[in-house]
């Protein structure tokens, strides 16, 4: 089903005269690690490690695989363009193999004149099919640029819907191609525009709108329960691509300009268990955006994005809510 493109990860560990490897991926593909060992093991010399640790994207690529391995391959995502990696990093995009045919024939009557296409690097190797067919089918197919955290035309992330912002204004609704709730959640949030999410693994289509309203709805919730919060944690990642230290320090200023406390916590792994310790009314991540969506009931206390913090300490209102997203 997937394309791991070993030829070329092989060549790549020859050239690096590489003796020790270290292979990351993102948990849906781990399955797949011993036989891409065992497989890499017959084409080089090396010796491989897998790398167990949870992997969210190319913001996460290791930066400690040096003091074990002499290179490290790193599976799923596309680099962001934007963060100087190691040249001893590879990123390999690992393609899925679908047949459209029948998914296409089905979402086609619910697609307006001009369509927006969106998707993740797993299936951006299929936006010039998709598009040549929805253009053969009466379709005005807009695919955008995005800013310098994403690497091609049409990819989305979960912090980064740029390259559905450069179209949004010429479309009349998106067709977001992928797995999840958050990419297209997040399209439709930021551009209000209708999206319909086309899942070719589940061979699921689904209208966004409605989850939408009600992702809305709970983060105001979430706002209006921490407006009151007399002290906040603001948390602060490790990872690579997701570390906003400025971000969390202008944070921290707000809330003591507000009269509120603040302090400031770093971690790698986000978990409620790690925040036990720690006195607060509301957390505050200025990690990955989807921490606080999509973890939000794990946490005791209301976990907000640091827009939504703005609107709780009265520096926003909610009219001009956002999605949190992550530009470079
Ligand atoms: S910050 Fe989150 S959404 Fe953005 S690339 Fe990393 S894991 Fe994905």
């Amino acid at each position: 089903m997937y394309d791991f493109k070993l030829d070329g990860v092989a060549k790549w560990i020859a050239e690096k005269g590489a003796r020790v490897v270290a292979l990351q991926m993102p948990e849906g593909l781990k399955v797949y690690a011993q036989s891409l060992v065992a497989e890499l093991e017959s084409r080089t010399n090396a010796t491989f490690l897998v790398i167990a640790d949870p992997c969210y994207g190319a913001c996460d690529a290791s930066t400690t695989f040096s003091s074990h391995a002499d290179v490290l391959v790193h599976f799923g995502h596309a680099e962001i363009p934007a963060i100087q990696y190691s040249d001893r990093i590879l990123f390999v995009e690992v393609g899925a193999d679908v047949d459209y045919r029948d998914l296409l024939s089905e979402v086609l009557p619910m697609l307006k004149e001009k369509v927006g296409l969106v998707t993740t690097v797993q299936h951006i190797g299929d936006v010039p099919g998709i598009k040549a067919w929805l253009e053969g089918n009466g379709r005005v197919v807009f695919i955008g640029r995005g800013d310098e955290r994403v690497r091609h035309e049409g990819q989305v992330l979960g912090c980064n819907i740029s390259a559905a912002a450069a179209v949004a204004g010429s479309v009349d609704q998106f067709l977001f191609v992928g797995s999840g709730d958050f990419h297209p959640l997040a399209v439709s949030i930021e551009t209000k525009k209708p999206v319909i999410a086309l899942d070719p693994m589940t061979k699921q289509i689904r209208e966004m709108s409605d989850l939408t309203e009600r992702i809305l709805r709970q983060r105001h919730g979430a706002i209006a329960r921490a407006a009151g919060a007399k002290r906040f944690l603001i948390l602060v990642a490790t990872k690579l691509g997701q570390s906003r230290m400025d971000l969390a320090l202008r944070l921290r200023q707000m809330a003591i300009e507000k009269g509120r406390k603040a302090d400031l916590v770093l971690m790698d792994e986000f978990s409620p268990d790690s925040l036990i310790p720690f006195e607060a009314d509301a957390y505050v991540s200025t990690a990955c955006p989807r921490l606080a969506i999509d973890d939000f009931m794990r946490y005791p206390k209301p976990i907000l994005t640091p827009i939504e913090m703005e609107i709780a300490l009265g520096e926003r209102k909610w009219s001009d809510y956002q999605l949190d997203s992550i530009s470079v």
